[in-house]
C-alpha cells in the first residue's frame, strides 16, 4: 500500500498488478503525460482517478492546496484538536465505492451515531424539555409524545413514507441523467440505447406507484407544508426542517426545500438507512482512504499542484493542463473536481475567433461537436452564460471550536466526570424551537445582515471519537447559517464582523450550555467568502452550486451538459457541480469517470 509523504509530495503509485513499480511516478516525481489528469484532490476527484487507474488508465491528481480532501478534510488548525474543518458528517458515500474500492482495507472507519438529533428547547428563557431521536423508534416515539402524541403516532408512517421515495431515486445517483439530445440524433440503434437511459426514471416512477403524485408533491413543495400535514408539534417540525434548508440560501417556506431533505436522507452507514456517523480520524479520513486506493491501484497523487489553465490542442480538445509554475502536464483527458465556474470561467482560455473558424469538428464527443463556438470565447456563449449565472449564494458559516470540557446542556446536564452523554454524540439543534424561527432568520440574511438569532448544528464529533482532541477537551462544529456572502451597504466581511458573528452564535450556545464561552480555547470562523476563498467553493456554496430544482439532474450543472461531459472535447467536469450534487457522496466522481473511460476506449 501507498504511503502518504509530507507536504507538497505524491503518494507514490503501485501496478494495477498490485506490485509496487519502479515506473516514473514512484518516489514523488510529477511526469510530463498521462492518459488522464484530474484538476483537484477532493474526495470526487479522488474516487475519479482509482476508478480510472483501476480500469488502467494512467492516471494523475493535482490538489492545489497542501492537503487532498477538499472539504471532506481533517486539519489541527489548533495545536492538539483535529478537526473536520468543512465536512462533519459521513451518511451519503454511496456504499458500492466503499466495496469496489475497499475503502475500509484502506483505514476507513465511521463511528455511527445512535441517538443521532438532539433538540433542546428554550421555554422562559431556560432550556427544559428536549427531543431526542435515535433509531430506536419506540423510545423516539416517546420523545416525541412530550410534545403531541398524535406526532408520536405519525411518526414511523412519515419515516416509512420518506424512505420509500429514497428508494425509488436511489438508482437516479449512479449514471448520468438520460439525454433528451441523444434520442432525436444519430443513427437508430444509437437512439435507442439513449432509450435504455430511460429505465431508472420509470423504474422510480413504478416503485412509487399511484402514490407518485404525493411524492411529487414533496419534491416540489415548501418542506413546511409537507412536515404540516404530517406533524402539528414546532420543536419536531422544526428539527426535520433544518435537513431541508441545511447548506441552501432558502427558507423552510421556499418551494423545492424538499429535494434537499431528502438529498440529506438517502445515505446510509453500515447498511441502515438515512444514518449518519463521524469518520474516525475526521472527515479527512474519508479522502485518505479514498486516495490509499487510488494510490494502491498506481496513481500519482500530487498536493501543491494548482493548474493554471487546461491545455487545448489545435482543434479545441483538452490536451491536458498547465501548472501555476508553467509546467505542461500532457494527458488525452482531463477531468475537473473544481466547481463549475472555476474551470469554465477561470481555466478554460479563450482563444482568438479567427482560429475558431479554420478548424474543422473534433469528432470525439457529439455533444461537443453540436455546440456552436461562438466569439472569442472557445466556449458556447449560451453555456458560458449559464455557468456565470448558477445559483451559489449559501447561507453558511461554519465555526470549529475547541474546548477545554465537555458543554453541558440544561436540558440535561452533564453527569459528573465530563463523560459524554448518550445526546453529545448527536447533532444538537439550537434555535429550532419552530420553523418560524429558520424562516425569520433566512429574511436577515436576504436582507444582508446575518441572522440575530441563527440556525445552528453544533456536534462534537471527540463524544465518540477520542483522538480528536487532548484528554478531557472537545472539539465543537458549529455549522451556523444564515450568513450572506455580501453585508449590507457593501461591508467586508472583516475580522470585526466576523468576530461579531461567532459572539453572537456563542452567546445563543451559552444560553443552552451555560458555561460554553468559557470552556472556549481557541475558534475558528469560515464565513461564505473565507469557504470560497479557502476550499475553492464558488459563492461559499457547500454543494458547489444550488440544490435547487432547476439545477439538478438533467439541469446539473447547466441545461444538456449533465452528461459529464463538457463542450471542450476531453473535458469533464467530475465534482459536486456535476450531477447528483454535493456531499461527500462520490457519485459525481463515479459516474465522470465511467463516462471519460467510455470516450477513452474511442480515442
Ligand atoms: C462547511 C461545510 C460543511 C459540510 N458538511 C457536510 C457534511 O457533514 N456531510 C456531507 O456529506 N457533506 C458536507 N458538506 C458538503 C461536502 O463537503 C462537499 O459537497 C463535498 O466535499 C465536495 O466534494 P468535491 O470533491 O466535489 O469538491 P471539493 O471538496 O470542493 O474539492 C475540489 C478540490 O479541487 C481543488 N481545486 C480547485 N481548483 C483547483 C486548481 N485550479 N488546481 C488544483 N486543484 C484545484 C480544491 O482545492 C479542492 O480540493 C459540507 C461542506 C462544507 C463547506
Amino acid at each position: 500500500m501507498a504511503a502518504r509523504h509530507g507536504l507538497g509530495r505524491a503518494w507514490a503509485g503501485c501496478s494495477l498488478q498490485g506490485r509496487r513499480l519502479a515506473h516514473a511516478g514512484a518516489g514523488g516525481q510529477l511526469q510530463r503525460e498521462y492518459d488522464a489528469v484530474v484538476i483537484g484532490g477532493g474526495h470526487n476527484g479522488l474516487v475519479a482517478a482509482a476508478y480510472l487507474q483501476k480500469s488502467g488508465v494512467r492516471t494523475a491528481v493535482l490538489e492545489r492546496r497542501h492537503l487532498l480532501g477538499g472539504a471532506a478534510v481533517t486539519e489541527e488548525i489548533i495545536p492538539g484538536f483535529k478537526f473536520s474543518r468543512a465536512s462533519y458528517l459521513l451518511s451519503l458515500l454511496r456504499p458500492q465505492i466503499s466495496t469496489e474500492l475497499e475503502l475500509q482495507r484502506h483505514g476507513l472507519r465511521v463511528y455511527a451515531r445512535d441517538p443521532y438529533s438532539f433538540t433542546p428547547v428554550l421555554e422562559d428563557g431556560q432550556a427544559q424539555r428536549s427531543l431526542l431521536l435515535g433509531h430506536d423508534m419506540a423510545e423516539t416515539q416517546r420523545q416525541i409524545a412530550q410534545f403531541s402524541s398524535k406526532d408520536a403516532q405519525a411518526y414511523p408512517k412519515y419515516e416509512a413514507f420518506l424512505s420509500r421515495l429514497v428508494s425509488a431515486i436511489d438508482p437516479l445517483l449512479d449514471a448520468a441523467p438520460v439525454d433528451p439530445a441523444a434520442w432525436s440524433q444519430g443513427p437508430l440503434l444509437q437512439r435507442l440505447r439513449a432509450l435504455r437511459g430511460l429505465q431508472p426514471l420509470l423504474r422510480a416512477g413504478l416503485a412509487l406507484g399511484k402514490q407518485l403524485p404525493q411524492y411529487y408533491q414533496v419534491l416540489t413543495a415548501p418542506i413546511t407544508r409537507i412536515l404540516d400535514l404530517w406533524f402539528e408539534s414546532e420543536p419536531l417540525k422544526a428539527t426535520l426542517a433544518t435537513d431541508a434548508v441545511i447548506g441552501a440560501m432558502t427558507s423552510p417556506y421556499t418551494p423545492g426545500s424538499g429535494y434537499v431533505l431528502l438529498h440529506h436522507v438517502m445515505g446510509e452507514l453500515e447498511g441502515r438507512k438515512g444514518a449518519w456517523g463521524y469518520v474516525a480520524g475526521g472527515m479527512g479520513g474519508v479522502s485518505q482512504a479514498i486516495a490509499g486506493a487510488a494510490a494502491a491501484h498506481g496513481a500519482d497523487i500530487f498536493t501543491e499542484k494548482p493548474v493554471a489553465r487546461v491545455l487545448l490542442g489545435p482543434r479545441g480538445e483538452a490536451q491536458g493542463v498547465v501548472l501555476q509554475d508553467g509546467t505542461e502536464v500532457k494527458s488525452k483527458l482531463v477531468l475537473s473536481n473544481a466547481s463549475a465556474q472555476l474551470t469554465f470561467l477561470k481555466l478554460v482560455p479563450p482563444r482568438p475567433a479567427r482560429e475558431i473558424a479554420r478548424e474543422p469538428h473534433y469528432p470525439a464527443c457529439s455533444l461537443a461537436v453540436a455546440a456552436p463556438v461562438s466569439g472569442e470565447e472557445q466556449l458556447p456563449e449560451e453555456f458560458l452564460q449559464h455557468v456565470a449565472q448558477l445559483d451559489t449564494r449559501s447561507p453558511v458559516t461554519k465555526i470549529n471550536v475547541a474546548v477545554d470540557r465537555l458543554p453541558s446542556f440544561l436540558a440535561v446536564p452533564n453527569a459528573g466526570a465530563g463523560r459524554p452523554l448518550p445526546h453529545h454524540q448527536c447533532s444538537i439543534h439550537l434555535n429550532c424551537e419552530d420553523t418560524d424561527l429558520l424562516h425569520r432568520a433566512f429574511q436577515e440574511a436576504s436582507s444582508g445582515e446575518p441572522s440575530t438569532r441563527p440556525m445552528i448544528e453544533l456536534c462534537i464529533p471527540s463524544a465518540l471519537d477520542p483522538t480528536l482532541a487532548p484528554p478531557g477537551c472537545h472539539v465543537v462544529s458549529l455549522f451556523t447559517q444564515y450568513t450572506p456572502y455580501t453585508l449590507a451597504g457593501g461591508r467586508p466581511w472583516d475580522e470585526q464582523e466576523q468576530n461579531a458573528y461567532a459572539d453572537r452564535v456563542f452567546d445563543w450556545v451559552e444560553a443552552y450550555a451555560p458555561g460554553f464561552k468559557a470552556s472556549v480555547v481557541g475558534r475558528d470562523i469560515l464565513t461564505p467568502p473565507a469557504l470560497e476563498k479557502i476550499f475553492g467553493l464558488p459563492g461559499g456554496n457547500i454543494f458547489h452550486g444550488a440544490m435547487s430544482l432547476d439545477q439538478l439532474y438533467f439541469a446539473r450543472p447547466v441545461p444538456s451538459y449533465s452528461g459529464y461531459r463538457s463542450p471542450i472535447p476531453g473535458l469533464y467536469l467530475c465534482g459536486s457541480g456535476a450531477h447528483p450534487g454535493g456531499g461527500v457522496m462520490g457519485a459525481p466522481g463515479r459516474n465522470a469517470a465511467s463516462v471519460a473511460l467510455e470516450d477513452f476506449k474511442h480515442m
